[in-house]
């Protein structure tokens, strides 16, 4: 671990550090620079892993020596990634970048319709669904390669950015033909061969979190995409299961500020897949945005209630409009911009 103190740190603060890591068993070397001094602590792993470095009065930050990731680490690269996804779309400049569409691509005539009225709110970017990964193999697949034609048709219609996911490694090229975006599942984030797949395409790829993984494992996930000479990552927090059981899973709004810190990647929130209901997700989106992520990835439609997924958690469009404009205000407020 490498111990960066602060410029103005006290000789008393830095005398208690030494003396509480001596204390600890592990062994502190001091180097002093012109502007900083840091200390290289070396010692058990599982010591230094529980010890909280960073809360001791004059440290500044606490990076390990060798980050299990190292390319999408803030170490390798310190100013936050810019990903261009065409069409004037950059993400991680600043702006909040709103994603929204419909869970499934179930018709061009709907897919159509919901993607004019989310674009009518400023939306540059189109999700939709032609692989569903499915807890049940009898529920709806999705229409596969026929709903990624309606996707570009839409997309080049409407003059949006697509996003839409790729579940087999054998689908990536085909995907890439008609998609801009390639979202990785929350199920698949741990599918290697899936990553390296993507990872040799120059396509901005959305990596969701997987619904049991850490933000480490995560990251690591990230880092065999890049590894494969693929920059364009987004990464995308879905909630994450936890004993609580009333929404479908659970918004790790912490994630956000800690990938900010760990990493240089973008990173956007899917406050409707974290939910699991409609009714929550304008105050998550709120949240999201408020702890300062990229962008949010919203499910919308016009008929929930016929929707062949997810319709329980999809916004109806009148309310995804109430919502735009209470982020509008919110992101003015905090000085960014949408
Ligand atoms: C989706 O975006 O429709 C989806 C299935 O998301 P996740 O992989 O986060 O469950
Ligand atoms: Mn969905």
């Amino acid at each position: 671990m490498i111990i960066v103190l602060k410029p103005d740190v006290t000789q008393e603060q830095k005398d208690y550090i030494i003396e509480r890591m001596h204390k600890l068993g592990l062994s502190p070397h001091v180097s002093r620079g012109v502007e900083r001094t840091i200390i290289g602590v070396i010692g058990p792993e599982d010591v230094l892993r529980v010890t909280p470095l960073e809360a001791f009065p004059g440290v500044e930050k606490v990076l390990p020596v060798l980050a299990p990731y190292r390319l999408v680490s803030r170490e390798f690269k310190a100013e936050d990634s810019i990903i261009d996804l065409g069409k004037d779309v950059k993400i991680g400049a600043g702006k909040v970048v709103v994603i929204a569409g419909p869970c499934a691509i179930e018709s061009p005539t709907l897919l159509r319709e919901i993607a004019s009225q989310v674009k009518k709110e400023g939306v540059m970017v189109l999700r939709g669904g032609a692989f569903k990964p499915r807890t049940s193999p009898y529920s709806f697949q999705g229409l596969g390669q026929e709903a990624l034609e309606y996707l570009k048709q839409v997309g080049d219609e409407l003059g949006m950015v697509t996003v839409t996911e790729v579940m087999d490694p054998r689908d990536v090229k085909m995907v890439a033909r008609y998609a801009d975006i390639l979202q990785i599942g929350a199920r698949n984030m741990q599918n290697f061969n899936l990553l390296r797949e993507v990872g040799e395409t120059q396509k901005p790829i959305l990596l969701k979190r997987g619904m049991s993984s850490t933000i480490k494992e995560w990251l690591m996930s990230a880092e065999y995409i890049l590894s494969g000479g693929n920059f364009n990552v987004i990464l995308c927090e879905r909630g994450i299961r936890t004993f609580e059981d009333f929404t479908r899973s659970t918004l790790d709004v912490s994630a956000i500020p800690a990938v900010k810190y760990l990493s240089h990647l973008p990173i956007v929130v899917d406050p409707s897949h974290a939910a699991g209901k409609w009714n929550l997700v304008p105050a998550l989106s709120r949240a999201a945005v408020a702890a300062g992520c990229d962008g949010l990835i919203i499910e919308v439609h016009s008929h929930p209630e016929e929707a062949f997924s997810d319709g329980v958690q999809s916004l109806l469009p009148e309310k995804f409009t109430q919502l735009m404009q209470e982020l509008r205000i919110l992101i003015k407020a905090i000085g960014r911009k949408i």
